[in-house]
């Protein structure tokens, strides 16, 4: 009799039929349930699994706020779809928004409250003037208030639409989520135009991609001239 925790092909599919809570393999040989019905139902299973433990461990992460964790088997997030433009330039943007919207691009104010010297400083490398948060960044720093002026003041007046459209059923739209992942407004008001999301998360990726390479080229410079 074969362990658990054998390798052969059979515990293995035991273990999956288990995992997916589908019928157990001698139910199966009994049973001969019909092929499609048997697709259905592993798609079905799958999905629901998966669905399960992506929201759910997502919620554990306060990283991951922003981001729109809900999981819609077969279709693309929105941080990640292109079929609005199919271009390279928008396909190289997406990147840094990834890393912003799952808490992996790392500010300031991020890297003291993640490291053991307690001498760090939070404050902006490029402005010296406050705290580098993701607020700062997208709407604060000084050293990047032209690089942000126009895109922001597009996204500033669908966000200022929106948030007088959501007012009747007591929804808030945060700029910051709105930059961030404007999918999440699909989740408080479900009836919001698809493309005005998509238009929000074309310029939004501009934004994030425009405001990060200048960051580094300040920075770059910064170092330059200090070593
Ligand atoms: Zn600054």
């Amino acid at each position: 009799m074969k362990t658990d925790d054998s390798h052969s092909w059979f515990i293995i599919v035991k273990t999956i039929l288990a995992k997916y809570n589908l019928p157990s393999a001698l139910y199966l040989l009994d049973s001969q349930i019909q092929k499609l019905k048997w697709k259905t139902m592993v798609n079905k299973e799958v999905s629901k699994y998966w669905k399960h433990f992506i929201e759910g461990h997502c919620k554990l992460y306060p990283s991951l706020k922003y981001l729109n964790s809900q999981y819609i088997p077969g279709k693309t997030h929105v941080l990640v779809n292109l079929s609005a433009s199919n271009s390279m330039q928008e396909a190289m943007r997406i990147p840094v928004k990834l890393r912003i919207a799952t808490g992996s691009y790392i500010l300031m104010a991020d890297r003291t409250r993640h490291s053991k010297n307690k001498g760090l400083l939070a404050t902006c490398p490029l402005c010296q003037t406050s705290d580098e948060t993701l607020e700062h960044f997208f709407l604060l720093c000084p050293a990047l208030s032209n690089q942000r002026k126009s895109i922001l003041s597009n996204i500033q007046l669908i966000h200022e639409k929106l948030s007088i459209q959501f007012k009747h059923n007591g929804s808030e739209v945060d700029l910051i989520q709105v930059i961030i992942d404007s999918s999440t407004i699909g989740l408080l008001e479900p009836s919001c135009d698809n493309s005005i999301l998509m238009d929000i998360e074309f310029q939004s990726r501009r934004l994030c991609f425009l405001l990060h390479t200048s960051r580094s080229r300040i920075l770059n410079d910064i170092d330059r001239t200090s070593s």
